[in-house]
């Protein structure tokens, strides 16, 4: 197992049968060496700096109906909102006070955002904040939008694969929605000049190990510049209920994994994973991610945009509450920056 690890650490890359076998047959402390690994790999390119990003969720409309997914279509019990651009820059402008260089704006797939209106918002935050990023989660859109999107201003765009496994994706999904069709999409993304981010749920219904190794192998090919991968965790008003929570311990593996394959990838260690487990956020950071996304919306739809139940938007989640998370970044000895956190290519 040592020479496996070792050989990840130095070639970046394994085959399907070897990321298999780390995957399966890992003991805690192979998972520690492999965090020891990932995290000087990381201090190689980053140091000890944690970039910061400013999440504003700016609508919890979707048209689509993900089984996974608290605000789908058709969760009756979801309280629907979305914010007015005004909104939208007033939470920048706070960001910006409080150091954010970067904004994401994340949301469901909602049809008032027109790309008349996003280009509007986005530029706007970019007149407003010339040296501050502006990152989109908004799904799929055209590549006609994307590119807009694109010449508007935005810099970067998340849009998680969810499975690199076809049939899997399959399994997740109602029929209207296609894995060819999210794939296209990050190929569009990238075509256009975007930082892209894609990733995936650790622990989602259906998944096996070996999808797992597919993951990587799927990484090891794409090199996005940026990956989130969080735990599953069921939200009571979906079919996937009465699932499971995927594994706090197994995203921390999987993201030593991803910085030994992709060593300049942006990493966030995501509120799924501080969600699963009280010191999640800094488990991820000490395995290997760089990035983590404290909540930006407004505090009277923190509550609304629920993707799974008991999602975290309070304490060293919340952006107002910076100083917690600074602390607690500090006791494991890293510092948060205020630059805009780009990748390195
Ligand atoms: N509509 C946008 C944003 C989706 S929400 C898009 O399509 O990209 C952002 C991410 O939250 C999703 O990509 C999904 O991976 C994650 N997510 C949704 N439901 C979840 C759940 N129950 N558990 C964990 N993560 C979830």
């Amino acid at each position: 197992m040592r020479k496996l690890i070792d050989k990840l650490a130095k070639k970046h890359s394994l085959c399907r049968s070897e990321y298999l076998e780390i995957i399966k047959n890992a003991t805690c402390a192979d998972a520690a060496y492999l965090a020891a690994l990932a995290r000087a790999e990381k201090e190689k390119h980053y140091g000890k700096e944690v970039f910061i990003r400013g999440l504003i969720e700016v609508s919890n409309i979707c048209k689509n109906d993900c089984y996974y997914c608290g605000i789908r279509k058709s969760n009756q019990n979801c309280e629907r909102y979305r914010l007015a651009e005004e909104e939208i820059l007033e939470c920048c402008n706070a960001g910006y006070e409080l150091g954010f260089r970067t904004f994401v704006l994340q949301g469901g797939e909602d049809a008032y955002f027109t790309d008349e209106r996003l280009c509007s918002i986005v530029s706007k935050i970019k007149e407003a904040h010339s040296d501050c990023a502006v990152t989109l989660s908004l799904g799929e859109r055209t590549f006609e939008s994307y590119k807009r999107l694109y010449d508007a201003g935005a810099d970067r765009y998340l849009l998680r694969h969810e499975t690199a496994t076809k049939t899997h994706y399959e399994k997740l999904h109602p029929e209207n929605l296609s894995w060819d069709k999210r794939m296209e999409c990050l190929e569009n993304l990238r075509k256009i000049g975007y930082q892209v981010g894609c990733g995936f749920m650790v622990g989602s219904p259906y998944q096996s190990v070996e999808m797992l190794a597919d993951e990587l192998v799927f990484i090891e090919k794409f090199k996005p510049d940026m990956c989130g991968i969080g735990p599953f965790i069921p939200h009571k008003d979906t079919e996937f209920s009465g699932f499971c929570a995927g594994s706090a311990t197994l995203t921390c593996m999987l993201l030593s994994m991803i910085r030994l394959i992709h060593p300049t990838v942006l990493l966030p260690a995501t509120t799924a994973l501080g969600t699963v487990s009280d010191d999640g956020r800094e488990r991820g950071i000490l395995s290997g991610a760089n990035v983590v996304m404290p909540n930006l919306s407004p505090v009277s739809v923190r509550k609304k945009y629920m993707l799974y139940d008991n999602k975290l938007s309070s304490g060293a989640e919340s952006a107002e509450e910076l100083d917690k998370l600074k602390q607690k970044l500090a006791a494991i000895g890293c510092t948060v920056t205020a630059n805009r956190g780009d990748v390195k290519r």
